[in-house]
């Protein structure tokens, strides 16, 4: 698999407090990389950091495969397009003023096509109106107007939807599941909120002080958070055989415990075990949602 970005033992340290703390992250090219934590998990830091606006403490970082000490590494950047906390915008500038400065601050030689970028965000009927005169959703589009300014492939979102109502949370949301299907643009956003996220990310990583506790893919996450029977029997040899017998979708936890995810009635399944000379000792439902699944990782709900 193709990386935009991988990190190993990242690590920030500020006098006694780790930003990050040995923070190991791949970001998969083509994906929309959903990094998940709570507030002062080190997602800002982290972010600023691969932006260059940082340095690490130790530990290093990659962008499409440049080392962040080696010189590809502003290079490999210039594919990469930001928005850090709030987008840095001229609030008294109209839409097409701010892309208008940007272009410059890029080097971009000519204006052509600023009109198709605001088209594309979902701003060009804004005209004569100053940025200090927008929603916050504008603005957001505006920021993301100006990350794609450098024609990036890849672009990084810190909190896009904080503070958005819930036209403006799906208005961002639209614009960025197009841009990654329409022009193969990956994107790594931060967010507090695992719901919104699940909306959109096709991979996830979950930090949590400063590290990362685990990074898995929507499809894994969505087969772990499956509905399921999970039944413990008396045997450990002759479940699994049993279960392939009756063409039975299942994992097995332990040699003794099993998750079903046919659908199967609990008296066809004790059938099936009986007929192979097994007990059911216990079974019982499992319907886990994202949240939970979270707050699971994070180690219950006093830690989450
Ligand atoms: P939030 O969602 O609240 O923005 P976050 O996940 O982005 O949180 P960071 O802003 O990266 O978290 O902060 C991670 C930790 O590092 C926090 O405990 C924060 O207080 C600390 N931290 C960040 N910047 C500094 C700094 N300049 N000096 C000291 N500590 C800092």
């Amino acid at each position: 698999m193709d990386y935009c970005l991988t990190t190993s033992n990242l690590t920030k340290r500020y006098r006694k407090c780790y930003a990050l703390n040995g923070l190991t992250m791949h970001v998969p090219c083509g994906a929309i990389y959903g990094l998940i934590g709570k507030n002062g998990a080190g997602k800002t830091t982290l972010i600023r950091m691969i932006c260059g606006l940082q340095h690490p403490t130790n530990g290093s970082y990659a962008i499409y495969g440049a080392n962040h000490t080696d010189k590809e590494i502003y290079k490999a950047r210039k594919r990469m397009g930001a928005v850090v906390e709030t987008p840095s915008v001229y609030s008294f500038m109209t839409a097409e003023e701010n892309l208008k400065q940007q272009y410059i601050l890029l080097g971009k030689p000519s204006y052509g096509n600023i009109e198709a970028l605001l088209d594309l965000v979902g701003l060009s009927n804004t005209g004569n109106k100053k940025v200090k005169n927008f929603s916050l959703g504008m603005r957001q589009r505006l920021g993301i107007a100006l990350a794609l300014a450098g024609d990036p492939d890849f672009i990084v979102l810190d909190e896009p939807v904080n503070g958005l109502d819930p036209q403006g949370i799906v208005e961002i949301r639209e614009l960025i599941i197009k841009l990654n299907k329409e022009r193969n643009i990956t994107f790594m956003i931060s967010s507090h909120i695992l719901g919104e996220l699940s909306k959109l990310a096709t991979y996830y990583g979950f930090v949590d002080r400063g590290r990362i506790i685990k990074e898995i893919s929507a499809a894994e996450l969505e087969k772990a958070c499956r509905r399921c029977l999970v039944i413990h029997v008396d045997s450990s040899e002759r479940l699994a055989p049993a279960l392939d017998s009756a063409n039975v979708e299942y994992k097995l936890i332990t040699d003794t415990e099993a998750e079903i995810y046919s659908e199967i009635t609990i008296t066809r399944l004790n059938k099936v075990l009986s007929d192979n000379g097994i007990t059911l000792v216990k079974i019982s439902e499992k319907d886990e949602d994202l949240e939970s699944y979270y707050i699971n990782l994070l180690g219950g709900k006093d830690n989450a």
